[in-house]
């Protein structure tokens, strides 16, 4: 089926384009860009006003499936996704049972196929049962479809199981994607170890947790020459360090999720569980240092680490609810309102954070991009339009997100897969 796109702001950072084009697209792919195409008899999307930019990347969402359906699925992520303006999202292994062999991806990949509006990347993990004991067969893995390990959550702690899955990922070419916290100085805590930590007498996770674990990743992707992709960054310690790293070539990458950029430990004070997340809020030196890291290009992805929980699992005491924040549906009208529209970053820079550099990162070579012969995954956004964050119009399966009614300015507003538009629904 084709489909024509007219005069959308067109926003490309892999090409440097910044102009009003029109896009023809044929058979999932983009067949034309030019100023103006003309052609009769064809479905034609007015994108007046609108950006139209390539397709978003998730690299960390949660899917529950299989195993806790009751939180999320993969049907109702994929929802969220496209609603959330995302063209492709990674799954994590921690499910039930964990992804980690090819039984488990494949049925993700069938269960997509039916079920999912948007591309679904399953993520295998590199332990057996993300136990930290065993690896998996990753070379198997790798055949079955993965596109990248990690045993997100559960991280390996031992340091010559992650030499030995540094050196095989080398070899497979593969990437790995680390949670980076040593859970020996992390054990029971359940927010950022400092002066609110004291103040809400509630244990505190120290900063130091994940600085170890990132130097120590730093030096053993150094030594394996292997690519390791850091999830989640959250301190100011650990910025330095992977700048540090960067500098030296090594080759290392790393997210920073919107709560970690938006949020910061004193917004703990309401003891709201679903500011519960780990790694956790931290201080706004932290949040300082992070803004400035998406600014330099230390942190070169933006990732939800999209984590559904079922209400009554967060309406518990802070110490009992499960860590995680649902972010698929909000993270890019949170981005536009406090990062774009504050200037703290550009719209292009940002749009590299969430498409362009993932895709470069996973070696996805036909997307993250709007050129001929690409696929036609694109996002468009609308960044005049306010909306109001309300969690009860979710199409997530949870609720667990602390941006309810937030006013933001800016949101997507069409989401095409493959040529197809998913959303609007
Ligand atoms: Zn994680």
């Amino acid at each position: 089926m084709k489909l024509l796109i007219k005069n959308g702001r067109v926003i490309d950072p892999a090409s440097g384009t910044d102009e009003t084009l029109d896009i023809l697209i044929d058979k999932g792919k983009i067949a034309d860009i030019k100023a103006k195409i003309d052609i009769d008899k064809i479905k034609i999307l007015d994108a007046s006003r609108l950006v139209v930019a390539p397709g978003f990347i998730d690299m960390h969402t949660h899917l529950r499936e299989p195993g806790q359906e009751h939180k999320e699925t993969i049907k109702t992520g994929s929802l969220a996704a496209a609603k959330g303006g995302f063209t492709s999202i990674l799954c994590m292994p921690n499910t039930e049972p964990v992804n980690d062999n090819r039984g488990v991806t494949e049925y993700i990949f069938s269960e997509a196929k039916k079920e999912a509006l948007v591309n679904v990347f399953p993520v295998a993990s590199i332990s057996k049962g993300q136990k930290g004991a065993e690896l998996t067969d990753m070379a198997d893995l790798v055949d079955a479809g993965a596109v990248a390990f990690s045993d997100d959550g559960q991280p390996v702690q031992n340091n010559q199981l992650m030499r030995r899955t540094l050196e095989y990922s080398k070899l497979l070419n593969t990437l790995i994607i680390d949670h980076c916290e040593d859970k020996n100085l992390s054990q029971g805590g359940v927010m950022h170890e400092g002066y609110y930590s004291y103040l809400l007498g509630l244990k505190g996770i120290p900063a130091s947790s994940e600085e170890i674990m990132v130097a120590r990743d730093i030096i053993l992707s150094g030594k394996a020459d292997a690519r390791l992709h850091i999830a989640h960054l959250s301190v100011k310690g650990a910025v330095n360090l992977v700048r540090e790293a960067k500098k030296n070539k090594i080759k290392i990458t790393t997210e920073a999720t919107p709560h970690h950029l938006l949020l910061d430990d004193s917004y703990l004070e309401t003891y709201d569980t679903n500011l519960k997340v780990n790694p956790p809020l931290r201080s706004k030196e932290d949040v300082q240092a992070l803004t400035e890291a998406i600014r330099e290009g230390t942190v070169d992805v933006i990732a939800t680490d999209h984590a559904p929980h079922s209400p009554d699992e967060k309406d518990v005491e802070f110490d009992e609810a499960p860590f995680g924040i649902n972010g698929l549906e909000t993270a890019v009208s949170l981005l536009l309102d406090k990062l774009v529209n504050k200037k703290v970053i550009s719209l292009k820079r940002f749009i590299e954070m969430i498409s362009t550099s993932p895709a470069k990162i996973l070696g996805f070579e036909n997307k993250g991009k709007i050129c001929i012969g690409a696929d036609a995954d694109l996002t468009i956004l609308n960044l005049y339009k306010e909306i109001v964050v309300d969690v009860s119009k979710f199409k997530s399966k949870s609720r667990n997100n602390p941006f309810h009614d937030w006013k933001l300015k800016g949101t997507p507003a069409i989401t095409i897969v493959g040529g197809k538009i998913v959303y609007p629904f």
